[in-house]
């Protein structure tokens, strides 16, 4: 059997950098976590990282802010994915893994780049309002460094995180879902694609070392999760057993509310405007040069959307 890579894991103290570590190692690789000097004295985290060390990942010291530094762990392994911050009311750092990229550029050894992509595939977002358009443009740059040096890669397209979607019955704003009312986006048909973090993270541990998988975009739609909001939360009643109040926000009514917030609301709510409004992760079919996950790992199985919700009872 040939061996498993190593990985390199780069924002690993991440909403989703964890759950590539703890994939990483249930699926048996030998994991890398770096540590950033940065974090400083942030407990939590290194607390965080101390616990990724208990369960039998190698902590790696270096900064993207000291290239040899990068280098010299870069070095250390087969595979880096990236899960640097890219939600604008939380942190948006996607360009800073320009650095990194000339990093695995330079230490010349890497098998397999995924860098922080995660969400709405960028290639299919030219088009994008602004100024969330930021997030696509910005993982599109990163695109073009990462083909131009000729690094090998994959390119995760996990459509909607559960927690953020799910939690919210697909409303901005909310990640717990309500017992009583809901607002549809629109006439709420549109279908969106909810993906559980934990098997965002299963499915790209896997790409990595599968040849089928080299140089393309991978695209994860668990087929029984694709739903419209009218659909998920249909799932909601089902599950409290009880109707909500529903009521329903126009596209114009989204557009006008969405310019009266703050840069990085704004940037969250264009998103949720082509996912809830255009239905942009659903409206097309995956061809040629590129794959879908569940199709790929039939042996995964995904929790669906259902089983998800549960955990809000
Ligand atoms: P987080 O906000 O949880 O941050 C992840 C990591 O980014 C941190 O742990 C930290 O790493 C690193 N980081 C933050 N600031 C800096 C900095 N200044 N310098 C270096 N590293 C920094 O990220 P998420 O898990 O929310 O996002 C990961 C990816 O998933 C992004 O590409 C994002 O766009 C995407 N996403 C997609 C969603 C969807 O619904 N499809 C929803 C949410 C995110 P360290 O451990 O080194 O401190």
């Amino acid at each position: 059997m040939a061996m498993k890579s190593k990985v390199l894991i780069v924002g690993g103290t991440g909403y989703l950098g964890k759950r590539l570590v703890k994939a990483s190692l249930a699926q048996g690789h030998e994991t890398y976590v770096l540590h950033r000097e940065e974090i400083g004295v942030d407990i939590e985290k290194v607390q965080m990282l101390l616990s990724f060390k208990q369960q039998g990942a190698h902590l790696v010291t270096g900064s993207l802010n000291d290239h040899q530094s990068l280098v010299k762990v870069v070095k250390l392994v087969d595979v880096v994915i990236c899960a640097i911050s890219g939600v604008h009311i939380r942190s948006h750092q996607i360009l800073l893994q320009l650095k990194l990229v000339d990093a695995i550029k330079e230490a010349g050894n890497v098998k397999r780049f995924l860098p922080s992509e995660f969400g709405t595939d960028p290639a299919r977002m030219e088009n994008a309002m602004e100024p969330g358009r930021v997030t696509f443009d910005d993982k599109m740059v990163v695109r073009r460094a990462i083909e131009e040096a000729g690094i090998p890669f994959t390119y995760i397209s996990a459509n909607c995180f559960a927690g953020y979607f799910l939690g919210g019955l697909c409303q901005p704003g909310f990640i717990l879902p309500s017992r009583e009312q809901v607002r549809l986006l629109g006439d709420g048909n549109q279908k969106a694609i909810y993906v559980d973090e934990d098997d965002i993270a299963t499915y790209s541990i896997k790409t990595i070392d599968d040849p089928r998988t080299l140089n393309k975009t991978v695209y994860i739609r668990p087929p029984q999760n694709i739903l419209s909001q009218r659909e998920v939360v249909q799932i909601w009643e089902k599950l409290i057993g009880k109707e909500l109040l529903k009521s329903s926000i126009s596209e114009q009514e989204f557009l006008a509310i969405m310019k009266e917030q703050d840069y990085a609301e704004q940037v969250g709510l264009t998103h949720y405007y082509h996912v809830c409004y255009e239905g942009c992760l659903a409206n097309f079919e995956i061809g040629d040069g590129a794959e879908e996950a569940s199709k790929l790992y039939p042996e995964v199985k995904y929790t669906t959307v259902e089983e998800y919700m549960t955990r809000y009872l």
